[in-house]
């Protein structure tokens, strides 16, 4: 079973002359403990599509499966769970709260959701995203690559079956991008994680093991397979 698939899913923003048919029929499954990154241009409808398959934005037409869960069957109580027990986030924008302490940040998910914290999955975490010695500093004193990381583990702690990824190195420089993207990857080869990423960044892109290119609205080619380490 794939972690999530979209069947004929359909977006249109508006209605009438002004309707703006963001996803047009978009059929796609992402299999598990896969890293996958969708590219397009501006305005293809990637944001779009992340947005209804992480069950944040309501599809007009078709079919979301999310594991075990048709999301577009859900209403707004059951999409709020399955967004907080079964879903990651990573966003261009960190989202860390200023006043808490990086391991504090990391952490917030899961006390928010009254869930108890396996150290040893919190330990491996920490120490895959390099931030052990960085635990108790607070977001403003830790760079933008550490902020990011931060945020990487975040969304991992909980153990979510898939965590999407909307530009994560939109905001950092390349070398600091390029660990994040190394993290990623490791989180998926290493600790069977399934993330699905939005990037216009082929270099970003090339992290991933298949990448899905989207082009007004619809799936156009892919490829599949992954880049070697060593080209990386
Ligand atoms: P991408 O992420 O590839 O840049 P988006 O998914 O953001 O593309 O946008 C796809 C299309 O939908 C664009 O034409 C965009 O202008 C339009 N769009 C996105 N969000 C909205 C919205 N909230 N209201 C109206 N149109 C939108
Ligand atoms: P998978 O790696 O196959 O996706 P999980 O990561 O969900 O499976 O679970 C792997 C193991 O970690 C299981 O033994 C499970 O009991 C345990 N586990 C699941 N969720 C958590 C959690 N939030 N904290 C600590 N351990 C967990």
């Amino acid at each position: 079973v794939p972690a999530v698939v979209a069947e004929g899913v359909s977006k249109v923003y508006g209605s009438g002359d002004a309707a703006v048919h963001a996803l047009r029929g978009v059929g796609v499954a992402f299999a598990r403990g896969a890293f996958t990154a969708i590219m397009g241009p501006s305005g293809s409808g990637k944001s779009t599509l992340m947005h209804c398959l992480a069950g944040l934005d309501t599809v007009s037409g078709g079919r979301i499966v999310l594991g075990d869960a048709e999301i577009t069957a859900m209403g707004d109580r059951q999409l709020t769970m399955l967004r907080r027990d079964r879903v990651g986030f990573v966003f261009q924008a960190f989202n860390l709260l200023p006043t808490l302490t990086a391991e504090q940040n990391i952490l917030l998910p899961l006390d928010l959701a009254g869930r108890k914290v396996d150290r040893s999955w919190f330990d491996q975490v920490v120490d895959v995203v390099g931030l052990r010695d960085r635990l108790k500093h607070r977001p403003n004193e830790l760079s933008g690559g550490q902020q990011q990381r931060v945020a990487c583990a975040r969304a991992l702690v909980a153990r979510p079956d898939v965590i999407f990824a909307d530009e994560p190195t939109g905001n950092l420089d390349s070398r600091s991008g390029a660990e994040v993207l190394g993290f990623l990857r490791a989180s998926v080869r290493e600790m069977g994680r399934t993330i699905v990423m939005v990037t216009h960044d082929p270099v970003a892109a090339s992290y991933a093991d298949r990448v899905v290119f989207l082009r007004d609205g619809s799936i156009t080619s892919e490829i599949v397979g992954p880049t070697p380490d060593a080209v990386l």
